[in-house]
């Protein structure tokens, strides 16, 4: 199988590296890639926002199946442009993606297919977003309804935060604020068939103890041991078949993977939010547990044969992944610096490199060249020795005002 890759951050050079260790796959190209991927796939210099030219890549490649990792080309149509060129893609249509695209039309999915959620109000004007907001009481919960690559979203006690940033949007969201641990859980489909893979959890803020900015993420780590049993199999009746069943009814069609972002309140099991590709870090610990090899399993969403596949298989141990971010970051990330290290991080073969946003110049040497620039993993028999693999392996890396946390997995790990 000849497959492309789409997308150039740690979450593509996780996928990149699971299909590089499939046996069928003969082939592995990336576009647009990074500094690590290229170590395991042919890169190629592309829009990944135009359809066009990555179908044109696309054919002139011979590929069997196109991966689309972000979510702006899927919002963008680039899977709608790939399937018309009559390649299979792993991806929802442009439509389908709106479940993430829009805010707006996510709520109203659940609301049509009976999926719980915060309560909400869609919201164009300051008198709206005042009135949505005394309705709820602190903490104020307000989205952009657009995509904002992580940062459309404030959770503050501050009214006048709260007004100041649904001002700054055309409009947002605001919704009943939810209590309780996060859980994110990814589902594979086919539009009709489902089945979800391991729960992870995330960490979106800056700093230790969940303080600071919110981020892309600066961490993850699977399985989570405190999670209740039958979650998944309760999320999957709840939430994610529901969900998809509304999306065919509705004639737009979801195939790829969909992603539910859980808080357990003491009320039940929410969704916060949807996302309609693999989530960035958490992809990276749940693919280092898959055993089961992945082309297959993406194609079988992008061709419609979920059905027949056989039960995922799983490593037993954990996962952990750690994310280094630039100085600055998330404001204003600082590029250009050079990283050394890396050879020596995965020198005693227990950890993994993962690279977010790097790039190599002239000489060879991987420059940062993001605000997330290192996604640093390992495994483990557990939470614990995966957790401290994952930061020998950190320890080993420099990056000139490199920042990491320093509590990923801790409390998970030592409950
Ligand atoms: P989102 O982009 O929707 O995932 O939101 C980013 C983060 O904001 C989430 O991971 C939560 O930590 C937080 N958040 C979003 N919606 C809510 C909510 N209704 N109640 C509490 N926290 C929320």
């Amino acid at each position: 199988m000849k497959v492309l890759v789409i997308g150039g951050g740690a979450r593509e050079h996780a996928l990149c590296r699971s299909l590089s260790q499939d046996p069928s796959v003969t082939e592995l190209h990336c576009a647009p890639g990074n500094a690590g991927i290229a170590g395991v796939a042919t890169v190629h210099p592309v829009d990944q926002l135009d359809g066009a030219q990555v179908a044109e890549l696309a054919v002139r490649l011979g590929t069997d199946l196109v991966v689309v990792g972000p979510e702006a080309p899927l919002v963008a149509g680039v899977a709608d442009a790939v399937r018309a060129a009559g390649i299979p893609v792993f991806g929802p249509s442009g439509a389908a993606a709106q479940l993430e695209g829009s805010k707006a039309f996510a709520k109203d999915v659940m609301a049509g297919a009976g999926v719980p959620t915060a309560r909400s109000y869609v919201c164009t004007t300051p008198e709206e977003a005042a009135a949505a907001l005394d309705a709820f009481g602190a903490p104020y919960v307000v989205k952009d309804d657009g995509l904002a690559a992580g940062k459309g979203v404030v959770v503050t006690s501050d009214r006048e935060a709260a007004l100041a940033h649904a001002a700054a949007c055309e409009r947002v969201v605001i919704e009943e604020y939810l209590d309780g641990p996060e859980v994110s859980l990814f589902a594979i489909t086919d539009g009709t068939t489902v089945l979800p893979l391991q729960p992870a959890q995330d960490f979106k803020r800056a700093l230790d103890g969940d303080e600071g900015p919110n981020t892309g993420g600066m961490g993850a780590y699977s399985p989570l041991p405190w999670a209740p049993d039958g979650l998944v199999e309760e999320v999957l009746d709840t939430v994610l078949q529901p969900t998809v069943d509304e999306l065919r009814r509705r004639g737009t069609e979801f195939s790829g993977l969909l992603y539910a972002g859980l808080a357990l309140t003491s009320r039940g099991t929410r969704v916060i939010e949807f996302n309609a590709r693999f989530g960035d870090p958490e992809t990276q610990v749940v693919l280092a547990r898959l055993r089961t090899p992945l082309a297959g399993v993406l194609l079988a969403s992008a061709t419609g044969a979920l059905d027949q596949l056989e039960p995922l298989r799983w490593d037993e141990g954990a996962a952990v992944t750690v994310v280094i971010a630039s100085e600055g970051y998330p404001a204003a990330p600082r590029t250009g610096d050079p990283i050394e290290g890396l050879a020596e991080a995965e020198a005693d073969g227990t950890a993994f490199v993962l690279h977010a946003g790097t790039k190599a110049d002239e000489d060879g040497r991987v420059l940062s060249a993001g605000g997330r620039v290192l996604s640093v993993t390992a495994t483990g028999a557990d939470l614990a020795e995966a957790r401290d693999r994952a930061y020998a392996a950190v320890d080993r890396i420099s990056l000139k005002g490199g920042q990491h946390r320093t509590d990923i997995a801790l409390k998970a790990a030592t409950a």
